[in-house]
């Protein structure tokens, strides 16, 4: 709390009012410092409760329906006299002025002010006029009597200090002449209702037209007989204080590090967009968005990184939302969009497309070099009875859809993913127990030599047979393997297991190693056991590391990798050309092999048009390296003849091999050199 706010709270202890900030239900959700002095409350601890609870009960009914006034209209309301429960338990008689002052958002500006020495001054007001000019010419604040017929018989000298208008020249009707027209309606309705006090905002327009906000106060004089006599009052000049509180309700209202809005506002904006039912055939979509690789920039760069990263993507987000839209931080690194289109698909489609678009050029941060930084999407579509809760909800479920399906993309929600959503959480816990049973087990994907045509490596692919799904392919468990740190011991048992069964044969093996398992201390220690437990020669083993993984915290990577190194194992970059890793970043790192992307691989061979640029400059930048290159997902044989005269070292594919069983390996290797793909034409078998 004190963060935000600490520059308002110092500020405050200059005003007389306690001040404090509400939502549309009256929930509070900042106040000053003042409120302890005045009410003996620790405002801190009493955030998010309703002010309900310190309103006196007869008052309340009066309190709320100026509340709800105040909140359909931006700016000026009237006050009214309440009386508010001392933290001691007694009342003390306030005057309570709310103000709207972000006009659409129901966020709501109270000041309140101890008027208990309020009848001192309609005491005084009955006394002798020398009396009053007294106390009138000391008075930090403009002091007036009105008569009964409005006309002004008296006005300090304060007042010139406001208006620039000579208190003489205020006299009679003159005082009107600097308040704003629109104001001026407010005092002919006290004379004409012959308000017995009240107070409301007044725009004073000075002589020489600069605008001052300021608050006119009133109470009427009465005869001994009880008739109104007109009134005295004081014109208070608060504009510094006005500035204050917009300050602070921006504060109570927005996010500190991205000056985006808070939840607090994305809910407001959306509730009103449900209220308002698209009867017109207008759409209203929410679009949840949330980074995939967030945790780890913050885990591996520090938080000064992450804070720059969640900056550079909000400044993105924020010209993508449309006039009349919002865009927030929800929390951490969710965002969350509020869009209104022609129709609710429109709307939807329209604003991810945006999103996705702006977050896909590389961020650069700090020193190191540019970082792609992917998002998982949900929307959810307004459908008659959602309510702002329920939407958000549901965009929420579809995010986390889009995390479940592999990340780096965009879900619609739809009702049955409610359901998906406990399923995540059941196929979460029974991954737990997972990795501790045969339930995992590993298939042997060969990579061949383009040389030789010979299977001398495979990579360890991990399936999960599940007691009731089945079969899993890893991108339906790797996902949550990693969010949920089950991946540590997963990984530690697909080491095992690969050694244990490749251990008998003359083979490299491949394993893939997570991010979160690059960042785990004990992962060198943890290896080093395993390879000794299970007698596999280091020399044999090869450790895969997407080039995303090694974009991240450099400098931690780099010594994880050396020690790796220094076991004796070897390390290779996964899905290279996929994270704009440069020559230069690249040589920072003892690795020794490239594995070019799949992608590029596919865009190789008579059927894609033949464009092997990329590939031709990722095999060059290996070789220049030092490297070996192999290629993934080789599918046609027109695409291995483009690797071999590329000179890539090794491929791999479902042209020579799918991930296979033990068994079925076993069966591969008996063949030898490859018959069905052209290896036996291109190269002689040795
Ligand atoms: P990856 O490391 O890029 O593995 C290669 C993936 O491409 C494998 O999918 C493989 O079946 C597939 N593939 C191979 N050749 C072809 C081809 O010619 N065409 C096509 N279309 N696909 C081909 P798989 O086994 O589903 O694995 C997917 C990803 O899951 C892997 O991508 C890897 O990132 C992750 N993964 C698998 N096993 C493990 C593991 O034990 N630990 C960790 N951390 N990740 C794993
Ligand atoms: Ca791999
Ligand atoms: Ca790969």
């Amino acid at each position: 709390m004190a963060g935000p706010f600490s520059e308002f709270l110092e500020f405050a202890g200059n005003f007389r009012d306690v001040v404090v900030i509400i939502d549309g239900a009256g929930t509070l959700l900042a106040g000053s410092s003042s409120a302890s002095e005045l009410l003996g409350y620790d405002i801190a601890e009493h955030i998010g409760r309703n002010i309900a609870e310190y309103v006196h009960p007869d008052d309340l009914a009066r309190a709320s329906s100026l509340l709800a006034t105040a909140v359909q209209r931006a700016g000026m309301t009237v006050s009214v006299d309440i009386r508010v429960r001392h933290a001691a338990g007694h009342h003390i008689p306030f005057e309570i002025l709310p103000r709207n002052l972000l006009s659409t958002r129901g966020v709501v500006v109270l000041t309140g002010r101890d008027i208990t020495d309020r009848q001192a001054l309609q005491a005084t007001s009955r006394r002798t006029d020398q009396q009053f000019q007294t106390l009138a010419t000391a008075a930090p604040v403009a002091i007036f009597r009105l008569d009964a017929d409005g006309q002004c018989a008296f006005m300090n000298d304060h007042w010139m200090k406001i208006s620039e208008q000579p208190a003489a020249d205020a006299v009679g009707f003159g005082y009107l002449k600097v308040i704003a027209p629109t104001d001026r309606e407010v005092l002919y309705d006290v004379q004409r209702t012959r308000s017995p006090h009240g107070a409301a905002d007044i725009t004073v327009v000075s002589v020489s037209g600069r605008t001052r906000s300021a608050v006119a106060r009133w109470t009427e004089i009465q005869s001994d007989d009880g008739l109104n006599e007109g009134w005295v009052g004081t014109l208070e000049d608060v504009s510094e204080h006005r500035a204050l509180q917009a300050r602070l309700s921006h504060q109570a209202t927005h996010d500190p590090l991205t000056g985006l809005p808070n939840r607090i506002i994305l809910h407001d904006h959306l509730a009103r967009a449900v209220d308002r039912p698209p009867a017109d055939g207008t759409g209203v979509a929410v679009v949840f968005i949330d980074h995939d690789q967030f945790k780890f920039v913050n885990d591996s760069l520090g938080h000064a990184t992450g804070d720059n990263l969640l900056v550079a993507v909000a400044e993105r987000l924020r010209e993508t939302v449309r006039p009349g839209d919002v865009v927030g931080r929800f929390g951490g690194d969710e965002f969350v969009a509020v869009v209104t289109e022609a129709t609710n698909e429109s709307a939807g489609q329209n604003a991810s497309a945006r999103i996705v678009r702006a977050l896909s050029a590389p961020f650069t941060l700090g020193a190191s070099e540019a970082y792609i930084c992917t998002a998982s999407i949900g929307i959810a579509l307004w459908s008659p009875g959602a309510s702002a809760g329920s939407m958000l909800r549901d965009a929420d479920s579809a995010m986390y859809r889009a995390k479940a399906l592999g990340r780096n993309r965009v879900e619609v929600y739809t009702p049955d993913m409610q359901s998906r959503a406990s399923e995540r959480l059941t196929l979460e816990m029974d991954l737990r127990t997972a990795v501790h049973t045969d339930e995992l087990i590993v298939l042997y994907q060969p990579i061949l030599s383009t040389e030789t045509g010979r299977t001398n490596a495979v990579e360890a692919l991990v399936r999960w047979d599940h007691p009731t799904r089945g079969r899993l392919a890893p991108d339906t468990f790797i996902p949550i393997a990693e969010e949920s740190g089950v991946i540590v011991a997963l990984g530690e048992r697909v080491l095992t297991l690969a050694c244990r069964e490749i251990g008998p044969y003359d083979l490299a093996l491949n394993v893939n190693l997570s991010g979160r398992q690059v960042q785990d201390p004990h992962l060198v220690d943890m290896v080093a056991r395993v390879l000794a437990q299970e007698h596999f020669p280091p020399e044999r083993l090869v450790l895969e590391i997407t080039e995303s993984v090694l974009m991240g915290d450099a400098q931690a990577t780099a010594v994880t990798l050396t020690k790796l190194k220094e076991l004796g194992i070897a390390i290779a970059v996964d899905d290279f050309g996929t994270g704009y890793a440069s020559l230069s970043y690249l040589s920072r790192f003892p690795v020794d092999c490239l594995k070019v992307d799949r992608a590029f691989v596919a865009g190789l061979g008579s059927r894609a048009g033949g464009n092997e640029e990329i590939v031709r400059a990722v095999v060059n930048l290996a070789h220049s390296l030092g490297l070996v290159a192999t290629a993934e997902g080789v599918e046609e044989t027109d695409q291995l003849a483009a690797l071999q005269a590329l000179g890539c070292e090794n491929v791999q594919g479902f042209l020579f091999a799918r991930p296979l069983s033990l068994d079925d390996l076993r069966q591969h290797l008996a063949v030898g050199v490859h018959q069905s793909v052209g290896f036996n034409q291109l190269v002689p078998p040795t």
